[in-house]
């Protein structure tokens, strides 16, 4: 079908305002929030906007007629490149279908269309007494089937637990064009899991249409702590002991000197320029256990050296505390003309020893880095600067981050902490996974979606196509029986 068919066929399943294809309609398309040098810009034959689970269902089947790839989008906010079309194809861009269709607090769940901001949700939960916990710093614009696909976290993940935590059941239409729904409002349901194999698959196994998310109560009382520390390690040691002293902080987050400096200039959220290292500590739940935390947080970060414990005294102080933690990566600009933010996880004791190797990597590499990151659950985002104008720069920052993902798995933790493995992050999967894990992945892709047409390119490793895995199993086989493979 040549293209001016296959776009009419699109026109008369969404409507012509829902299908772009002019080069200059299709530009912001090419990208999504991750880093372009990195991730590169890649142009979509169509971007397609439905308004009902059946448009994607019809969009998805007319894709297998032609055979185009098929690459779910949200807000294009993802940082691993996952909402790229790399092989070209139909961009599926959900925003239009941002309808909450049903919140029944009986029992404890809302029914919400996939382009649904994430923030929104919250927002029209919170005067029922209710909120979305999952809160990614790009809460005012991602929406929940993004947050679903990356299984996205938070500040508040800490003590909430992240996305897959709040989601009860979705409804998804598969690479073949069918409709189905998994999970449901009861918390245990037989049968093979496919709620949990959906939500983190980042777009790679169908398109999320319905989502039904878990409400969580508000809590009665609510305390935010700003600690200052002289460095990263006394607040490293503090965070650690706060949590062995058997409190759970609704979230515990860290910034360091760079980020402070750049955040209070642009921003003024009243960090202490002078702290080497702050701590925001955020205390949830009944108010008397509330009180009597916030006083014992405040001293064991006196005990690690803290010389300044402010706590918020208003929900605008609150506001305003947060506003600098979840701003500040736009702040970055004012230190440099690029960063390049690595998102990785490390048990929560090796956060001390991580932090000096990444600035003794600061240092091999001549390289500045930032580092703020939700430092209760080990998630660390040390953000390299760089200006890629200048020869070399490129390539010393790909090396400096590469040895920072290999010291965090090294050392136990993982390669993303929220934002997903993308297309940016794929080759680095062998350094966490074995061939039979891989081939494993391989083979679920491989049974959703055969043709390979679903948001190609992502997640897994280059040679390990579904196509590949039957030669890596019989390969993995032939080694694990010391066999020599012919
Ligand atoms: C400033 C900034 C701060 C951020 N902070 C955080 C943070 O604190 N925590 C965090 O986790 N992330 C963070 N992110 C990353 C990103 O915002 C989140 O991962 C977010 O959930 C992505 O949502 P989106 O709607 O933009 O999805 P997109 O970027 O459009 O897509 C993300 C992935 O989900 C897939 N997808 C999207 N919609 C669907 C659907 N309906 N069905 C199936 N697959 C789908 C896409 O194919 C892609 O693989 C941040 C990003 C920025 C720019």
């Amino acid at each position: 079908m040549d293209r001016a068919a296959i776009r009419e066929r699109l026109v008369s399943i969404v409507g012509a305002d829902g299908v772009l294809d002019r080069p200059d309609e299709l530009l912001v398309y090419e990208y999504d929030a991750s880093d372009e040098v990195f991730a590169g810009h890649h142009h979509p034959d169509f971007v397609v906007l439905p308004r009902t689970a059946e448009q994607v269902s019809a969009i998805v089947r007319l894709a297998n007629e032609v055979g185009l790839p098929v690459i779910p989008r949200g807000a294009g906010t993802g940082l691993a490149g996952g909402a790229l079309a790399l092989r070209g194809g139909i961009l599926v861009v959900l925003t239009r279908m941002n309808r909450i269709l049903e919140v029944n607090e009986r029992d404890g769940y809302a029914v919400v269309e996939p382009g649904v901001i994430n923030l929104e949700l919250s927002n029209a939960l919170q005067p029922r007494g209710y909120f979305f916990a999952p809160d990614p710093a790009s809460q005012r614009a991602c929406t929940i089937g993004g947050n679903v696909g990356n299984n996205s976290g938070g500040p508040h993940c800490l003590k909430y637990g992240v996305t897959t935590n709040h989601i009860l059941g979705l409804e998804v239409v598969l690479p073949d064009g069918e409709r189905i729904w998994t999970g449901g409002p009861v918390p245990e349901t037989p049968g093979v899991d496919l709620t949990g194999v959906l939500v983190g698959s980042e777009g790679t196994l169908g398109i999320v249409t319905k989502v039904m998310v878990r409400l969580t109560r508000l809590p009665e009382a609510v305390s935010v702590l700003l600690a200052a520390f002289p460095d990263i390690e006394s607040a490293s040691h503090g965070t650690s002991a706060i949590i062995a002293a058997g409190i759970l902080p609704a979230a515990l987050e860290m910034m360091d000197h760079l980020t402070i400096k750049a955040v209070e200039d642009a921003f003024h959220a009243g960090y202490p320029r002078e702290a080497g290292a702050v701590l925001l500590v955020e205390l949830d739940g009944l108010q008397e256990i509330v009180t009597e935390n916030t006083t014992r947080v405040a001293e064991i970060c006196r005990q690690h050296g803290a010389w300044e414990v402010r706590v918020a005294r208003t929900k605008e102080e609150r506001d305003l505390l947060w506003l600098g933690r979840k701003s500040a990566f736009g702040a970055m600009g004012r230190l440099a003309s690029n960063y390049y933010l690595v998102d990785t996880t490390v048990p929560r004791t090796k956060l001390p020893a991580t932090m000096r190797r990444v600035e003794e990597l600061s240092r091999e590499y001549k390289l500045s880095i930032a580092n703020v990151f939700h430092a209760g659950d080990g998630n660390l985002h040390p953000l390299v600067l760089f200006d890629r104008q200048r020869p070399g720069e490129v390539e010393r920052v790909l090396e400096c981050t590469t040895e920072i993902l290999r010291y965090c798995v090294d050392v136990g933790g993982t390669l993303s902490g929220e934002h997903g493995i993308g297309f940016e992050k794929r080759d680095y999967m062998t350094l966490v996974f074995t061939t039979e894990d891989l081939c494993a992945m391989a083979g679920l892709k491989k049974s959703f979606d055969p043709r390979e047409l679903f948001n190609p390119e992502k997640v897994l490793p280059s040679g390990f196509r579904c196509a590949e895995v039957g030669l890596f199993r019989q390969q993995a086989l032939a080694q694990r029986l010391g066999l020599e493979y012919v």
